[in-house]
């Protein structure tokens, strides 16, 4: 029975809710009948769910994944004088919380191959002053943290003080690298539950996951007002809580998660079968996955090449098919952070590749037919 495609949206989230609709609804009644709307029982069973899924020790449920990264930074004293390196290739929350904290943040470049930190440029801009180091892991592939960790030990050597290291897992969740998960490479980890995350609520949310008691007790402090006991507050904290509507429905989908995220790797594959039979590759360049890394496709993005990317934009979307940019501009391009002093071209890669990425459509409920006939426009408009 197949029917003719006229449109393929870049996410659907109704197709996720018409199967599992009738238990997303039964948890938000139970909420609702229990009184208990932050934090409470929900927050805590999701609390020791993500923490298992990720094998991790600790997990502290926030209000979202910019909180939990701003959280991890506090929870490393990070403050004026210090320096912070983050990627310009990637979402503003992960560079953000440096600035916010009164600290340096320095830019670093991308490996062009895989989206993520390039570790020898890391090295060339660690400092005596470098205190942390934001690692993203992007579109749902971890970055090469064996390269990285090396770096970070080489430098702690030198300068005789401790790097922390953040793993911004906002799009990776169930990424893993040797086997071993995101979340256990860094200090701390964290995770966003925005709908568009591959595990995504019903509004905003995010985790902190770690090893260490010590950090997880003080995003524990922190994300409520650095307050212990009741109206006793130790020190400033941020009121960044987890709301039970969100972990309820997180449980319920958590569930469900293994089984998507192969879904998205199925069409992963298809997309490249797709367009390696489409002899397209003088146009299009496809993802690389690293051998050694489970990769969980957030995002499938392709680089368009020839300066052609916004012309095929505007032609899939006039054939009714959403894609989008992810990212139109290096942070270090933008606005709020011209005071910091970049060009755009002291980042090459990071500016070459906000000018070629073309985010395609990835979840789990996408048809193979779909993916047919996007793959045939785009070779449409190469041929036209
Ligand atoms: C989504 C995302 C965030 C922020 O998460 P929110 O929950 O939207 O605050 C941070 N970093 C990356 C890489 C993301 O994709």
């Amino acid at each position: 029975m197949s029917t003719e495609i006229t449109a393929v949206p870049m996410l659907d989230l109704k197709r996720q809710f018409n199967k599992i609709g009738a238990e997303m609804n039964a948890v938000l009644t139970s909420v609702n009948e229990s009184g208990q709307f932050v934090l409470g029982p929900e927050v805590k069973k999701l609390e020791e769910n993500i923490a298992k899924y990720s094998q991790t020790n600790h997990a502290v449920g926030v209000a979202s994944g910019s909180d939990a990264l701003l959280l991890a930074l506090m929870a490393a004293n990070i403050g004026a004088d210090d320096e912070v390196i983050a990627p310009s290739f990637t979402f503003f929350a992960s560079a953000s919380c440096v600035p916010r904290l009164g600290a340096k943040l320095v830019f670093a470049e991308i490996d062009p191959d895989t989206f993520n930190l390039d570790p020898q440029d890391v090295a060339s801009r660690i400092t005596e002053k470098t205190r942390a180091i934001v690692v993203v892991h992007l579109f749902g592939q971890a970055a090469d943290m064996i390269g990285l960790k090396a770096v970070v030990e080489e430098a702690e050597k030198k300068y005789g003080r401790k790097i922390f290291i953040v793993e911004d897992s906002c799009q990776a969740i169930g990424a893993e690298l040797d086997g071993v998960p995101v979340g256990n490479w860094g200090d701390a980890s964290c995770l966003s539950f925005y709908p568009t995350k591959n595990l995504g609520g019903a509004g905003d949310g995010g985790m902190v996951v770690c090893n260490d008691q010590t950090v997880a007790d003080r995003v524990r402090l922190l994300r409520g007002h650095g307050m212990s006991p009741r109206y006793f507050h130790k020190e400033i904290g941020i009121n960044s809580r987890l709301d039970s509507y969100q972990a309820a429905i997180l449980n319920v989908k958590l569930a469900y998660l293994d089984e998507w995220t192969e879904a998205r790797g199925t069409n992963a594959a298809r997309y490249e079968r797709l367009f390696a039979d489409s002899n397209l590759a003088d146009c299009i360049i496809t993802p690389k996955t690293v051998g050694n890394r489970r990769h969980v496709w957030n995002q499938y993005v392709v680089r368009v090449l020839g300066g052609k990317r916004d012309e095929l934009r505007a032609y899939l979307a006039e054939c009714k098919i959403g894609t989008d940019i992810y990212y139109p501009l290096g942070l270090h391009q933008q606005e709020c952070f011209a005071y910091l002093g970049y060009k755009a071209e002291d980042l090459p890669q990071t500016l070459k590749a906000a000018r070629e990425v073309l985010a395609l459509p990835i979840y789990p409920e996408l048809t193979a037919e779909e993916q047919t006939y996007l793959v045939e426009k785009v070779l449409a408009f190469f041929k036209k």
